[in-house]
């Protein structure tokens, strides 16, 4: 939730990454992805990792760590690759880097700030494929590297607080804490396909603390104090998160718990709901192809919920205070979302969650009531309209490509709320579920998912997406006073004069 809270300020830099990347569950092949001139017209960085062998050992009193990560990688691009570029948090210093089999490899590494981010500064480790690798095959990369996490705040990303301690440690993608086969460069980041990887990660730490991850637990081994977990991806993975603390652990069928010792009480009440949450779900659009089991990790506030493929990590502020369960409902609903195959996704899933929140707070907990949130969503997007002037010429389908994906949450919610009172529940519940299991692996396109949504809903669907999606038009509609309840009424009537 506090990834919302920092793009709402317009801290896009990582936090729209992660949540952007947070609505993925599955990711398909690489070449289902359209062709398009923005994708063209940045260079493609054409290595993936298909797997990483992580070993992390966190000193958590001297508040550092010592890793290596064995990357295989293969390069997906069209001509041979002589050299493969990584990004690691400026404070990680790399000892060595050696091929699969064992024999050094030349490298250099020198801390760049970002092409278009020039506040956040990573460790760029460039290394020597010798001979260069060809396309289509695979290689394995070995990064010895080790030192600090220090977080982000000061880039803007605020939510990217990462650091090695006693109380909380965390070890993710968000603040390079392992090496990722990136460009320091978000526009050239965010052109690419999410990567799509195995892992088998061994996370030491002092038995005293427990590693939380959402892969399967292979094995904890304590040696000498020293707790060793080693952790499975259950399903294709694009991140790898390990949270540290002294957990306390709880199960439920399909669900695992891991809680701050502060908030046990909380956390039996946080299973519960996200059992029915999850129930609910998949009565509503289905079961979840390849379903597994969810973990949910208890983070700090202010350290960013968000959801990967099987886990959720969720801020504290759900586990303390109930009326916050709803924060839970929206990342639980990401696990439904089809990843996006638009060349910049304005991130209306994001509104599909805010729209599906709202819902199963009205479901689950009988207020507050749908009509009144949505009454709520629309004063503050018009709130928001003053404050930026944009909002009455950039389309919703254009909020990727303005940075505005923070106002997909409202605005999308809105389009959600309209299309669930216009089509009714049973044939919304419908296109969730269909476009969902159609496209769950592969992705879609929003054309796509708006051309399932027409052919199910009806005639008054198309002038809908219209004026909430591709044009303005909402903004009238919301500035003239309309009542949120009456906001379907509109493309019942276009679909009768047709
Ligand atoms: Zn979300």
């Amino acid at each position: 939730m506090k990834i919302r809270v920092a793009i709402a300020l317009g801290l896009l830099a990582l936090a729209s990454r992660a949540a952007f990347a947070a609505t993925l569950p599955s990711l398909g092949p690489h070449s289902v992805r359209p062709e398009t001139p923005e994708r063209r017209s940045v260079a493609a960085e054409p290595l993936r990792p298909v797997r990483y062998e992580l070993d992390v050992a966190l000193d958590l009193k001297e508040e550092q760590m010592t890793a290596s990560a064995r990357i295989a990688i293969r390069n997906a691009g069209p001509s041979a690759a002589g050299e493969a570029s990584f990004l690691l948090y400026r404070l990680l210093t790399v000892s060595a880097v050696r091929s699969g089999s064992g024999s050094p490899l030349p490298f250099s590494q020198s801390v760049v700030a970002f092409e278009d981010d020039p506040k956040r500064q990573a460790n760029r480790v460039r290394v020597l494929l010798a001979p260069p690798l060809e396309p289509g095959s695979e290689t394995t990369v070995e990064i010895a590297y080790a030192g600090y996490l220090a977080g982000y705040v000061e880039t803007g990303a605020l939510y990217i607080q990462d650091s090695i301690g006693e109380a909380f440690t965390i070890v993710r993608e968000d603040a390079d804490a392992y090496p990722t086969l990136r460009p320091p460069s978000w526009e050239k980041i965010r052109s690419e396909p999410l990567p799509e990887f195995d892992y088998l990660a061994r996370v030491t730490v002092p038995d005293s603390h427990v590693v939380a991850n959402g892969g399967l637990l292979v094995e904890r081994t304590v040696r000498e104090g020293r707790a060793t977990y080693v952790y499975r991806n259950r399903k294709p993975a694009w991140r790898m998160d390990f949270a540290v603390a002294r957990f306390r652990e709880l199960d439920a069928p399909g669900l695992r718990l891991f809680a701050l010792p502060d908030d046990v009480a909380g956390a039996e009440r946080v299973l519960r709901s996200a059992a029915a949450a999850l129930a609910l779900y998949r009565g509503w659009f289905g079961p979840l192809p390849g379903a597994t089991t969810y973990t949910i990790i208890e983070i700090p506030d202010g350290w960013g919920s968000q959801a990967d493929v099987t886990s959720i990590l969720q801020a504290a502020a759900a586990f303390r205070d109930p009326a916050k369960i709803h924060e839970l409902y929206h990342e639980i609903s990401h696990l439904w979302n089809v990843p996006s195959k638009d060349a910049v996704d304005c991130r209306w899933n994001e509104g599909l969650a805010g729209f599906l929140e709202a819902l199963t707070q009205e479901t689950l907990d009988g207020a507050p009531s749908l009509d009144a949130q949505a009454e709520k969503t629309a004063r503050r997007q018009l709130e928001r309209a003053r404050e930026d002037p944009r909002l009455a010429t950039v389309p919703m389908i254009d909020y990727g490509r303005a940075g505005m994906t923070g106002d997909s949450y409202r605005t999308g919610m809105l389009m959600f709320f309209a299309l669930y009172r216009l089509v009714g529940p049973a044939t919304f519940r419908s296109i969730i579920g269909a476009h969902a299991a159609r496209h769950h692996a592969g992705g879609a396109t929003t054309a796509e998912f708006v051309a399932e949504a027409e052919r199910a809903g009806g005639p008054g669907v198309a002038p809908l997406f219209r004026d909430w999606l591709y044009t303005t038009r909402w903004l009238e509609i919301l500035s003239s006073g309309a009542d949120v309840r009456t906001l379907a009424e509109r493309y019942r009537k276009t679909a009768g004069s047709k």
